[in-house]
């Protein structure tokens, strides 16, 4: 199964993509990860792509490939996150690897400011702990949003490895948190449409219930498309 998962930010994209790696054995790859990795280790291109993770622009197209293009060599189950971000990049995806099927978690923008300012992720670059400290309970144009928060266990402690947790610098921006969803908007909505004309299938969901509930929607969806021996 070679999956992309397709949400702006806040939405909780990652969690999902997590979840459903776990439920379907799939190697789950996450672009913005990769990067931060590379900044995180100092490397040449950790130097180059700081600037442009920090303020919310979408670094260079041929390092963002390069590495995605790594990741996935041998996959034959996966789940994409975070790529493609515009058609240029869905060109270059699709010279190396076939997509299967697409989820795509909706959400309103007032919901997704909520969230991002109240995520707080594990400081441990292997793990991918994910928690966020905002309770919404409110509906907009007709979605009932009722989002419990997802605390760890132990106060700022990560429940899968016991690291630290912290927020991204990029998730206290305000600026560069407008300029992400500015640029899914505008760059990444066209690539939803790009995949529906090639007539990829589609799994759609609002992210307005608690997780176990949306991830139970898309494994629903998911098996309209792929039959229930998955
Ligand atoms: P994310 O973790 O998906 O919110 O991404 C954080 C930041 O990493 C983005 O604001 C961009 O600066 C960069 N980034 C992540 N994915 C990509 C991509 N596919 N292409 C270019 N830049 C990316």
């Amino acid at each position: 199964m070679k999956l992309l998962i397709f949400g702006p930010q806040g939405s909780g994209k990652g969690t999902y993509a997590s979840r459903l790696a776990e439920k379907f054995g799939l190697k789950k790859v996450t672009a913005g990860d990769l990067l931060r990795a590379e900044i995180k280790k100092g490397s040449e291109i950790g130097k180059i792509i700081k600037p442009y993770v920090e303020k919310g622009e979408l670094v260079p197209k041929e390092i963002t490939v390069a590495l995605v293009k790594k990741e996935l060599e041998g996959a034959e189950n996966f789940i994409l996150d975070g790529f493609p971000r515009d058609i240029e990049q869905a060109k270059e995806l699709d010279k190396f690897v076939k997509i299967d099927a697409i989820i795509k978690l909706n959400a309103h923008e007032e919901i997704l400011l909520e969230k991002i300012s109240a995520r707080w992720i594990c400081s441990n670059p292997s793990c991918d702990g994910n928690y966020n400290t905002a309770d919404i309970h409110k509906v907009i144009e007709g979605i009932e949003y009722i989002l419990p928060p997802l605390l760890p266990k132990k106060d700022l402690i990560c429940d899968k490895c016991g690291s630290k947790l912290v927020q991204r610098e990029d998730d206290l921006n305000i600026e560069a948190i407008k300029r992400r969803l500015k640029i899914y908007e505008e760059q990444t909505k066209p690539v939803i449409e790009y995949y529906k004309k090639k007539g990829i299938p589609f799994v759609e969901v609002w992210m307005n219930r608690p997780v176990d509930v949306v991830v139970e929607k898309m494994v629903e969806g998911l098996k309209k498309i792929f039959g229930n021996k998955i």
